[in-house]
């Protein structure tokens, strides 16, 4: 017999991938442009032109059996060395070539980082609504995902955050810009949540560990600034993806970046290159990490995002919806009058509208919207959701 947690994490397709799989066969009957698809966080911009450059570059100026062939386990010291460099030259000098470790994308990143910190049992803490596979992630790790709920605004509660806390509680993951709401934590609340972590830690004398999870970092609207955990906690794991801010989901590539004045630094490096070697997450593609290199701090044309926010948000703010306006990521959480996601996911997918339901996230009663799509396709949409509209707001 097949291991049966794998058996059905490998049945039971995520929420937002088997609504994005629906939207294909959707596509095959429908036709294209019927199909109103915000289901996947997939930017819809390509990489930035100096990508390509890059890459042509290595591929005609490198050596092809280095370019292509095994790194260090842990990542190429070269690349280590840039990524390093510019996370010192950016945000402050945390780290050398030797916290760092090359992952495919946020997933492997963030996987290998629960893995090398928590034990069996221990307990992970994420602010809710969150990033749905976090809870196999934590799973994965032997921990329990547990949601701490935010405020109306989906901003940090420090007093839920506190009832939170147990001898158990080993990591506090930060998503922020969060993906599903938006919201960008700012420094004052994120003073307060390491305050508690510290207390927390003194009192049981066992680290808590602060790790951002950090694909959205550059997708920020209006001049916002996403505060850089290593400057405000110390055992701090920084989890970075390129997926969504050079446009490369598909080629999987991101780092783990550990502060160098951790609590037992020197162990934890060691125990995330052993979770690494253990889950089969070594040598992230090579020529992808030569490319990144070159690439840091550098962003596909996100201005279509905020255009797109803001066409999507006036429209529907207009037809009577609920939303937040967010202040980063791609994504808008909206609250569905009614009250039941699930329902007005199913009723939305009717008019061609593909929204994942919120409860996956951890709350009730929104859906989520990515708005990295063509502003064409927004366009078509609306009269999709003036319908969904009028279904709810003349009380059915
Ligand atoms: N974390 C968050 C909050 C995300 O939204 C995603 C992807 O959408 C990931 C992690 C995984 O990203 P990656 O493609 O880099 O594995």
């Amino acid at each position: 017999m097949a291991n049966k947690r794998y058996v059905q994490l490998g049945k039971v397709r995520s929420v937002i991938r088997e609504l994005f799989e629906y939207g294909n066969r959707l596509r095959a009957e429908r036709g294209d442009d019927k199909v109103y698809d915000f289901s996947l966080g997939n930017p819809s911009v390509p990489p930035p032109e100096e990508f390509n450059a890059v890459l042509k570059d290595l591929i005609e100026n490198s050596d092809p059996v280095a370019l292509h062939g095994y790194t260090s386990a842990q990542g190429a010291l070269p690349v280590r060395k840039a990524v390093a460099d510019y996370i010192n030259g950016n945000f402050g000098d945390h780290v050398t070539a030797d916290d760092i470790y090359m992952t495919c994308g946020a997933a492997a990143a963030l996987t290998i980082s629960l893995c090398a910190l928590c034990e069996e049992g221990d307990e992970v803490l994420s602010f809710s609504p969150y990033f749905p596979e976090y809870s196999v992630f934590a799973a994965t790790a032997g921990a329990k995902l547990v949601p701490v709920p935010t405020d109306e605004n989906f901003d940090i509660d420090a007093e839920a955050l506190r009832a939170a806390l147990t001898n158990k509680t080993r990591v506090l993951i930060v998503n922020s810009p969060n993906n599903p709401t938006g919201v960008v934590y700012g420094e004052e609340k994120l003073r307060a949540v390491c305050d508690i972590l510290r207390q927390h830690s003194a009192s049981t004398g066992s680290t808590v560990w602060l790790l951002s999870d950090e694909p959205y970092r550059e997708l920020v609207f209006g001049g916002e600034r996403v505060p850089y955990v290593m400057n405000l906690y110390k055992s701090s794991i920084v989890c970075y993806s390129f997926s969504k801010s050079l446009s490369l989901p598909g080629e999987r590539i991101g780092y783990i970046a550990l502060n160098r004045e951790a609590e037992g630094r020197e162990d934890v490096y060691a125990a995330v290159c052993g979770a690494g070697r253990a889950l089969g997450y070594v040598c992230a593609p090579s020529m992808l990490q030569y490319a990144v290199a070159k690439l840091l701090g550098k962003t596909s044309d996100i201005s279509v995002y905020a255009r797109n926010r803001q066409r999507l948000c006036t429209a529907l703010t207009s037809m009577g919806f609920k939303v937040i306006q967010p202040r980063g990521a791609f994504y808008i959480f909206m609250q569905c009058p009614g009250g039941d996601a699930e329902e007005f996911s199913q009723r939305a997918k009717q008019l061609g509208l593909l929204l994942v339901p919120g409860d996956g996230f951890g709350c009730r009663g929104y859906v989520r919207l990515a708005y990295c799509v063509s502003p064409g396709m927004i366009e078509r949409s609306l009269p999709a959701f003036s319908a969904l509209a009028a279904h709810y707001m003349s009380g059915k």
